[in-house]
């Protein structure tokens, strides 16, 4: 399994630092509004990435965080009169909402900047101590980055080049700075500005310091793939690396991972530039499947433009594997499905062929073009094998499971969710009060909770059954 390696500029085969496990950790979005579409390329990536290693039969533990201590959280707290903590816990919820709708599955833990204070202060702490970093007489902590000897090895900058470059740059208040390379991990607070006693001000962190200190809380000093999107690559992952190397003393990230940014008339999706599009909009007009499906159609270290053109190229991919499995579907409850007999071993030799071409793809740096391309050899060859008058139901099964499996790598959902009609839920109803009736309560809480799989809620009133759609 080859994974392209920013630090190397190459693609480097796969070897976990523990055998059969994987330490995974993504730099999640900055919660202050609804997350724009470029903002969920990383977060279907990084997902499918995830499914791949699982599928491949290692144990993921992925980690991903919220940043919810920030300047721009605070400026939307002020503009609407709320606390910071209102605003990330409100877009917190929000961004899990698109998540699920993009089939992106909940990591192992989703750390939030605001509640690992006291792991960055120790940190710090360190940095001080082994002589990384200093506090300047405002109580502002910096990182001195001359120190590191190593940076810029992810960037590929030299340090020299960077200097020249800030040097005619001076901020006010940054007087006690020892050098513009230098980056702040602590900054006193500002009124009306949330903050933590800490032993330099009261104040708050940095950006750059949480992630260090989230992916060795959750993951351990030396982890396998550290991963966000490529403007994070300097200065935010450069200085990570300054950080956790110089506070732990070992490698931080074996191999790190960047997607490339997903642009709108040939320039990048972004808040800063107001030309965004937020999940929740596409989900107005699209099935988010759709929007999932149309960001693996291309390699992720290529950039991707957002059009309509390819939306609907989407729309039509996706369309064509559920149509596939639905053909699947009928056949094995119509007479095919009872036929007996082993499966034809033509088909199933074809079928591992595929299955193997998916693989080989996803092993390759995880070409997920490639890789929904051989799934589509796979529909066509279960589109030619479901009409053939003498399919038994062996071989059926084995393409819809092949089908299934390599769609959940994927995230693609195989059948369209089906909207359960009123009437249907009317006529569980009367079988669940009639259950109710006869006692058997079982009957009647599968009932429930089978309607409520289906985003029916019931509730009991003095005047029987009401219900509605969650
Ligand atoms: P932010 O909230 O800006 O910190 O972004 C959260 C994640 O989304 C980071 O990994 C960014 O690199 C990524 N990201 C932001 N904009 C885009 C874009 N237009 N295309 C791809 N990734 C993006
Ligand atoms: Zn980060």
């Amino acid at each position: 399994m080859k994974i392209y390696n920013t630090l190397s500029k190459r693609k480097e085969e796969f070897v976990p630092i523990e055998p059969g496990k994987v330490r995974m950790y993504v730099c999640g979005p900055t919660v202050y509004n609804f997350i724009h579409i470029g903002n969920a390329r990383p977060m279907i990536i990084f997902d499918t990435v995830r499914r791949y290693f699982e599928y491949k039969g290692y144990e993921v533990n992925y980690v991903t965080n919220f940043t919810d201590v920030d300047d721009k959280i605070i400026k939307a707290a002020l503009e609407e009169g709320v606390s910071s903590e209102e605003i990330s816990t409100r877009y917190i919820a929000e961004c899990k909402k698109d998540m699920e709708g993009l089939n992106v599955r909940p990591a192992t833990t989703h750390p939030q900047a605001t509640k690992e204070i006291d792991g960055m202060i120790d940190m710090i702490s360190r940095l001080i101590d082994r002589d990384y970093a200093y506090a300047a007489a405002d109580g502002t902590v910096y990182y001195r980055t001359r120190k590191f000897k190593d940076y810029g090895k992810l960037s590929h900058k030299n340090i020299d080049d960077l200097e020249s470059g800030h040097r005619s740059i001076k901020v006010a208040g940054t007087e006690d700075k020892e050098d513009d390379l230098d980056f702040v991990l602590w900054k006193p607070k500002k009124e009306g500005e949330p903050f933590w006693v800490s032993p330099w001000c009261e104040g708050r962190p940095g950006w750059h310091i949480e992630c260090s200190v989230m992916a060795k809380r959750y993951l351990g000093d030396e982890i396998d793939i550290h991963a966000g999107g490529e403007d994070l690559i300097f200065p935010h992952h450069e200085n990570e690396i300054a950080q956790s190397e110089a506070a732990n003393g070992c490698t931080f990230a074996r191999y790190w991972m960047h997607n490339a940014f997903l642009n709108i008339d040939g320039q990048k999706m972004s808040k800063s530039l107001g030309n965004f599009r937020t999940v929740r909009d596409i989900s107005e007009n699209y099935d988010l499947q759709v929007l999932r499906f149309f960001m693996l159609s291309a390699h992720y270290r290529s950039p991707l433009n957002f059009s309509k053109d390819l939306m609907d190229a989407a729309a039509n991919g996706l369309l064509r594997i559920r149509t596939g499995v639905e053909k699947l579907d009928l056949a094995l409850e119509g007479p095919a499905g009872a036929a007996e007999g082993e499966a034809d071993a033509e088909v199933l030799a074809a079928l591992a062929e595929l299955g193997k071409k998916f693989d080989d793809a996803m092993d390759d740096d995880f070409n997920t073009a490639d890789a929904s391309a051989a799934l589509f050899e796979i529909i066509r060859l279960s589109n030619t094998t479901v009409t053939k008058e003498n399919v038994n139901a062996a071989t059926l099964k084995a393409l819809l499971a092949k089908i299934t499996e390599l769609c959940d790598v994927l995230g693609i959902i195989p059948r369209a969710k089906k909207e359960i009609l009123d009437e249907e839920v009317e006529r569980l109803i009367a079988e669940r009060t009639q259950a109710r009736k006869e006692k058997n309560f079982a009957r009647a809480d599968e009932i429930r909770e089978e309607l409520l799989r289906q985003g029916i809620v019931l509730e009991d009133t003095r005047n029987g059954v009401t219900w509605k759609r969650s």
